[in-house]
């Protein structure tokens, strides 16, 4: 393997939401460990007094060759929401790029070092492409959303998005939208909901059909946290679209092979909530697959509503939860903005039986061998933990790439059981018993158990991911730099 010159240096720049700032700042660790690259981790203001807050100084001490700098965004700095609203953070985008070219010019001197970006945010990876700094892209959620983010520039060109009125049924779960799109198999449903619209200025669908395009044009590799026998049609297919890809991952068991998740483990640099420990004492008091874990990622906002149907699911399941309900959590229903609180008679019904907590280290709950099931909104990282944890899961997606994910999760690997679009009580509460009981819960334990020895698998040195980790250094990052 090339060994990349002295002083070689990544910048990495990651869309500033949990989701994407936790395998952005493992594939640095990884880069880092293995391949002895510098790395200048980029946060936002507001993502580096969040680190602050939840983990002390320590967070961001950084160590030598691995530092961590910060752009301003332009949040507010008391706002905590600012961070949970995509919106707002799409919007903080722009104003970053001046920030970011005068961090690249002040602190990563072309004179002195090789430089290379790592980023997703497509305004970042244009600042880069302007002042001539090479860059890769990290697409940090599945490869197959991403292909059917591909495919939307194609439904525009038909007429077929946006959508006209009559199309758009909410809820339709048969509906197929352009038959032969996505392998042929991808129903209205299935799609990011980024589609969902019949205006043809709107925001969402505009920065779907930028992005792609960006990611096809702009960097000159893109690197999919993913693992080639997870996905690998769409891999293959993808390889005819876009430049060079490669599939590297699940990183969090790259890292543990590599030596090199020491950090990652306590999940310093990256967790922007403090955790809760103790529920992992909690599990420790349990029996072997006998709890339900419910957790909905950074972002996700449940109703009032589907936050009382969840609970009585839940309740008359007749199982013990551990169940995450972020502090930033409002009910968004019919009250309106007021602070979620649960039933009273819920809590007092499943007094001994549930423990509710506002953050936890997720990935170390799933791991624990008395989880048995993983209801989840279908975030890639939460999907891939799973996969890791061999724990079949309970999928209700909620929107962006989340549908597309829990379609695999249920159709292709076979580990899952879909909800529908806003279940009530008596579905949750069946699908709960589903997965946790004999017959079809059996065949998805099993089929998970399989999709875990193949996670592990890929991760081992000679094997597709690390590979590919190898290979990317190799082709992409050592040449540029
Ligand atoms: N997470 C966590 N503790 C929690 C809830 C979530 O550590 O209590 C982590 C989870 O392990 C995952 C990330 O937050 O790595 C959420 O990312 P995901 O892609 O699943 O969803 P998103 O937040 O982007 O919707």
């Amino acid at each position: 393997m090339a060994a990349p010159a002295a002083k070689s240096h990544l910048a990495f720049f990651p869309f500033p939401s949990q989701g994407h700032v936790t395998p952005a700042f493992q594939l640095a660790r990884l880069l880092h460990h293995c391949h002895g690259f510098d790395v200048t981790f980029v946060h936002t203001e507001h993502n580096r007094r969040r680190l602050l807050r939840a983990r002390g100084p320590g967070a961001l001490a950084g160590e030598p060759g691995f530092r961590f700098a910060a752009v301003p965004d332009g949040l507010p700095p008391s706002d905590e929401d600012a961070a949970r609203d995509v919106a707002a953070l799409l919007l903080s985008l722009p104003t970053m790029v001046p920030h970011f070219k005068e961090l690249v010019l002040s602190e990563l001197p072309a004179a002195s070092c090789r430089r290379l970006l790592v980023s997703d945010v497509d305004p970042i990876l244009r600042a880069a492409q302007e002042i001539g700094l090479p860059c890769v892209t990290f697409w940090t959620t599945s490869a197959s959303s991403f292909m059917v983010m591909q495919q939307v520039r194609h439904l525009v060109a038909r007429g077929l998005v946006p959508l006209k009125a009559e199309e758009w049924i909410p809820g339709q779960h048969g509906h197929r939208l352009g038959a032969g799109v996505a392998q042929g198999h991808a129903r209205l449903r299935d799609f990011p909901t980024f589609i969902r619209t019949t205006d043809p200025d709107d925001a969402m669908l505009a920065l779907t059909l930028r992005l792609t395009e960006c990611y096809r044009t702009v960097p000159s590799a893109v690197v999919f946290h993913t693992f080639e026998e997870l996905e690998s049609q769409v891999i293959s297919a993808m390889s005819d679209i876009l430049p060079p890809i490669y599939a590297i991952g699940p990183l969090p068991l790259l890292l543990r092979e590599a030596g090199g998740d020491h950090a990652a483990s306590t999940s310093a640099g990256y967790s922007l909530s403090k955790e809760d420990r103790a529920c992992l004492d909690w599990l420790d008091g349990k029996r072997p697959n006998s709890v339900v874990f419910a957790s909905f990622g950074s972002l996700v906002k449940l109703t009032s509503e589907q936050l009382a149907e969840l609970a009585w699911g839940l309740a008359s399941s007749g199982y013990e939860f551990l169940w995450v309900i972020r502090s930033d959590q409002q009910a968004t229903g019919a009250a309106g903005g007021t602070a979620a609180v649960l039933p009273p008679e819920f809590l007092a019904e499943t007094e001994g039986r549930g423990c509710v907590t506002s953050w936890c280290p997720q990935e170390a709950v799933l791991r624990h061998g008395a989880v048995g099931a993983f209801l989840t909104h279908c975030g890639w990282n939460s999907m891939l933990e799973s996969v890791c944890a061999g724990v079949p899961m309970l999928c209700w997606p909620f929107a962006a790439d989340q549908q597309t994910n829990s379609r695999m999760a249920c159709t292709e690997w076979r580990v899952g059981v879909e909800l529908s679009e806003d279940p009530g009580r008596e579905e949750v509460e069946a699908a709960i018993r589903q997965v946790m009981g004999g017959g079809r819960g059996e065949e998805m334990r099993s089929s998970a158990a399989e999709w875990k020895d193949k996670a592990a698998l890929a991760a081992r040195p000679g094997s597709s991911s690390w590979v590919n980790q190898e290979r990317v250094v190799d082709e992409v990052l050592a040449p540029l730099m």
